[in-house]
């Protein structure tokens, strides 16, 4: 992984790094058209060092592939690379702290489309509150760093484990995503898979 976006020993939360079995970077192409951005890592990514790897990594697989697409064909990251205690909600400093981790990395993949799962990376990159049931697949106008992105809200792939109606949801978003990208210009990568 290129040096500018795999932390390999940040020390920036305290109990964080105390509870921590290791650092969660992201995975998948540097050069991605399509980024996922997830809360932070669970109890599994904690044992494996991969972002969703549990059963919402299993959900957004099925839903990629459903797509035609892959796990390897795209950028998959957290807003948080170390696991919250107890799966606890990371607290608006450990955000803070892991900004520029994740603002480095957009920097550097350059995605097309930044896919937000969840309220708490919804709210994080776009700044105010987001009801994620009643906005995703709309897309915004964001500025990450000094950077012009687009973002589409998504539920997190876990919402769809605890509520099946959010399945539908969940799956539209991601098409809404995919066309967004093959409709973002002559040269998408994604056209070919
Ligand atoms: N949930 C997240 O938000 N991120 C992960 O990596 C896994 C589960």
């Amino acid at each position: 992984m290129p040096e500018e976006i795999d932390v390999s020993d940040c020390t920036r939360c305290a109990e964080l790094c105390d509870a921590r079995s290791r650092i969660v970077n992201g995975v998948g192409p540097t050069d991605a058209e399509l980024c996922f951005v997830g809360e932070a890592p669970g109890e599994h990514e904690d044992e494996t060092g991969d972002p969703f790897v549990g059963r919402s990594g299993d959900v957004l697989d099925d839903a990629l592939r459903d797509l035609g697409l892959a796990r390897r064909d795209v950028r998959i990251t957290n807003c948080v690379r170390c696991r919250p205690p107890n799966n606890r909600d990371p607290t608006a400093d450990e955000l803070a702290n892991c900004r520029s981790h994740l603002e480095r990395e957009l920097d550097a993949v350059d995605p097309e489309v930044v896919v937000t799962l969840g309220k708490v990376p919804s709210e994080h990159l776009l700044g105010r509150s987001v009801s994620v049931t009643a906005e995703a697949g709309s897309v915004h106008d964001a500025r990450i760093a000094s950077d012009p992105r687009r973002v589409l809200v998504c539920v997190h792939p876990a919402a769809t484990l605890y509520d099946p109606s959010q399945r539908e949801t969940f799956a539209s978003a991601l098409e809404a995503a995919v066309d967004l990208v093959e409709g973002g210009g002559d040269q998408s990568r994604l056209g070919e898979f």
